[in-house]
Parts: structure tokens; sequence; C-alpha cells
């Protein structure tokens, strides 16, 4: 069984009791912050709607300074990584300690963490399984203790599903590399500090044999970040160019051409990682159920099984989470168990936003001043995002029907020519 370090492997036998525990974290949380009021249950057209709005750059990156603040305080007091290695800062307690943990501090105001969703669930896995040991020193505890920020450098103008056919290149200049090219969709750079970015290094091997990835600095002069607005309003990707951007070979991550193997170990935390956002928030449920009884919907036969098969894929979903989160935190590698669960996840959002549409019809896209209505358009306008992130529907099935189904491979792909021999459209 594939394992490898990090939260996963070698917890210590706990020198702490679960009680001790919980005794310290309290005390932790109590003199740090502040307890959240019990929330009144929710009623409709009550408070403020603003149920999903986007934020703008300057808001985001506010948001993150506040972030890395709380996180830098809960790592010091040894709540920043209670299930990782005390080589790097952490406290090898079981996944246990770390779900209290968990369950305490949403009782209280702490700052929102989604902008380290990237960074620690996917980038610093990587540099943990693929870094020299001078990367796995530099940049894992920082990024843990929130000091640091980190975004993924993949997708291109020309490479997206079919990631392969990427052609920012890096070429081998003394003990550093040289990068040169575009990279585009990269959520969050505008407040990363480190980016893990996948490269071609060899254009005579086939295109996934010839990848390379390092780890790239923003503030690099030669590294230039532009905003990238989105249909809901925010601008939460950029397109980043590189202009010979000078890399230490020990920023290597994984060895020379062995990118597309350190690639899949990001992918797959990746699409665990949105397979297991969200998924059956029961506020959002809480929501659609309050607004369908408010338009006195809640007898209509057809409402009612729509409604009920959109609650019950939210549970399955949660459960698919579940069984991801134990395996990861088990010790075993990700696999297509996260792809099933961003399809089943994604499709059942698709599925309430048609829902919406169907109950809101034009308040949906116009403001008509009444309340939780207009509110639902950024959530409406965010999903097809999210079928697309971290592969589209159209991949995961692809992924499912290879990896799962035993299917023949998809037939599209040339992966024997020399990349150099390939069309790249
Ligand atoms: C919200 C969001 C956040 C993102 N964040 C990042 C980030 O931080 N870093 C990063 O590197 N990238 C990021 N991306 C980019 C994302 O990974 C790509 O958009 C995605 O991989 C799809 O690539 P593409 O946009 O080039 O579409 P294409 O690959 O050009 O696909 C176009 C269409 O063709 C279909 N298609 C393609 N290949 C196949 C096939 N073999 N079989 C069937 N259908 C196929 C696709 O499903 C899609 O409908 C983000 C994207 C989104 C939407």
């Amino acid at each position: 069984m594939p394992t490898r370090e990090g939260p996963t492997k070698g917890y210590a036998m706990a020198n702490i009791t679960i009680e001790q525990f919980e005794k310290e974290a309290l005390a932790f949380l109590e003199s740090n912050s502040e307890r959240r009021p019990v929330e009144k249950a929710f009623v409709w057209g009550e408070g403020s709607d603003n149920f999903y709005r986007e934020k703008d750059r300057a808001q985001e990156a506010a948001n993150a300074e506040e972030a890395k603040i709380w996180r830098q305080k809960k790592f010091d007091a040894g709540f920043g990584w209670i299930t990782g290695p005390e080589s790097f800062g952490g406290r090898a307690l079981t996944p246990a300690y770390d779900r209290l943990y968990n369950q305490l501090e949403a009782t209280f105001r702490v700052p929102d963490q989604s902008a380290f969703a990237i960074s620690l669930g996917m980038v610093t896995p990587t540099i943990l399984d693929h870094g020299s040991p001078t990367a796995r020193d530099l940049y894992v505890r920082k990024l843990w203790r929130g000091e640091m920020i980190a975004s993924q450098l993949f997708s291109e103008p020309g490479a997206g599903s079919d990631l392969a056919s990427l052609t920012t290149k890096a070429v081998k200049d003394g003990d550093e590399w040289v990068i040169t090219g575009q990279k585009v969709w990269t959520t969050g750079a505008h407040y990363s500090d480190i980016g893990e970015i996948m490269t071609r290094t060899d254009w005579d091997l086939p295109k996934h044999k010839g990848l390379t990835a390092f780890i790239i600095n923003f503030k690099d002069p030669n590294v230039e970040v532009r905003p990238l607005k989105q249909m809901t309003g925010g601008a939460s990707f950029n397109e980043i160019f590189f202009n010979e951007v000078r890399v230490k070979d020990d920023h290597r991550l994984g060895d020379v051409n062995n990118g597309w193997n350190v690639a899949l170990t990001t992918l797959m935390n990746e699409r665990a990682s949105i397979g297991g956002s969200n998924a059956g928030d029961n506020n959002l449920i809480t929501r659609v159920i309050a607004m369908v009884k408010h338009y006195g919907l809640e007898t209509d036969p057809l409402i009612r099984s729509e409604l009920a098969n959109i609650v019950m894929n939210y549970r399955i979903a949660n459960m698919n989470a579940q069984r991801t989160t134990a395996k990861a935190k088990a010790g075993q590698l990700p696999g297509p168990e996260g792809s099933i669960g961003k399809m089943v996840l994604v499709n059942n959002q698709a599925r309430l936003v048609k829902f919406l549409s169907h109950i809101l019809g034009p308040k949906l896209i116009a403001d008509s001043g009444e309340w939780g209505t207009y509110a639902w358009a950024n959530f409406v306008l965010g999903t097809p995002g999210l079928r697309i992130a971290g592969g589209s529907d159209e991949v995961m099935r692809n992924i499912v029907g290879e990896r799962v189904l035993g299917l023949p491979k998809d037939m599209g792909i040339d992966s024997r020519s020399p990349f150099k021999d390939i069309k790249v459209s």
C-alpha cells in the first residue's frame, strides 16, 4: 500500500490524552478568539442575504493576511499541524485530535482559511513528497505556519485537460534552470509567495515523459502576474508570464523529466479536496428548503422529488468525501475516488443551479430587490467554473472509465511520439 510522509505517516504514541488536548485547545481558543454566538435558526427574509458574494482582489489579499496571522498563532500554540511530523513543527497526533480541534475551532470566530486551500491541500503535500531536503526545510514549516502561501502553476493557454501538452520550458544552466513561458488560471497568485510550476525539459521524449516541476518565487522580478476577471465579477485568477526566471536545482520537485508523477500527486489531492469541499453544506440545504417553503412549493410533488434528489446526492458526496479523507489520513495516496467525489459534488451542484433557476426565474439575473433571490446569482455563475477546475466533468469521466471500470484508454492522446513531433494547437 503506498504511503507518504507527513500528516499520514508514523503518528507518535500520543503523549497527551484527548481530554487534556481538548482542555489545552479550548484554553488557546478562549484566550485568542471569541466564541461564535449560537446561530439563530435560519428564517427566510431575516438578516443579510449575502450568501455567496464574490470578493474583490483587495478583499482577498486582506483576508489572506488575516488568515496568515491566525495560522501563525495556532501553529506556535501546537494546533497548526496536529497530524504533521514533528521534524516540521507538527505534533504527530492522530486524526482524531485534528478532528476534535477543528470541531472546537468552528465554534469560535476565526479568520476564513480558504486562502490556504491550494497551498496546504495540494502544493505542500507535493513538496513534502517530491521536494529536495533543502526545499522541504525551506518551505514546509513556513507553509504550514502560514508565513507563506503557494499556488499551482499547471494550466497554459494551450494545455488544460491535456496538461502534458504544456510548452513552458526550463533549460539547465549550471546548477540553475531558466524558465520561460506563460501560465493561466492561476488561482490566488496575487497573494501567494511561491508556486509549483510544471515545465518541459525534454522535447525529444513523449509528452508525459519530458516534464519537470519546480518551486518558483513570485517576488522574482522576471515573474509577471496579471489579473483575469471572471463572470462572477471577481478576479481570483491570474495569467503569469515567466521571462527567463532562474531557479536553483534544489528547487526542483522530483527527478528531471519525472514531472508527470509530481503533477499526479498534486492533481489527486486537488480532486479529493474539491470533492470534499462544501459537500452537503447544511447552511446551503437549509437555505434552499427555506426558499421552497417561502414560495409555498413544498407540497408540489415534482419540486419535492427534485429537492430530495439534491439533498440525497449532497449526502452521498459527503460520505464519499469522508471516505477520501479517511483514506488520506490513514496514509494512503488519493486515488480515483477523488474524481468520483468531484463528479458527484459538482454534478449535484449543477442540478441545484437548474432547480434554483426553475424556482427563481428572472429574479436570479436581475436584482429585483426581493430578499434572497438575486443573492444566488454568484453561486449560479460560479458553478460552471467548479465543473472545470481540477479537471473537467468529461475528463473525470475518462478517469473513472479507465481506472475504475477498466475501459480502454482515451484514443486522443499521443503518448508515444517525441513531443517536438506532435502538433500543438
Ligand atoms: C475555478 C478554476 C480554478 C482554476 N485554478 C487553477 C490553478 O490554480 N492552477 C492551474 O494551473 N489551473 C487552474 N485552473 C485551470 C483548469 O485546470 C483548466 O481550466 C482545466 O484543466 C481545463 O482546461 P482548459 O480550460 O484548457 O479546457 P480544455 O482542456 O481546452 O477543454 C475544453 C473542453 O473540452 C473537453 N475535453 C478536453 N479533453 C477531453 C477529452 N480527452 N475527452 C472529453 N472531453 C475533453 C473539456 O471537458 C472541456 O469541456 C482553474 C480552472 C478553474 C475553472
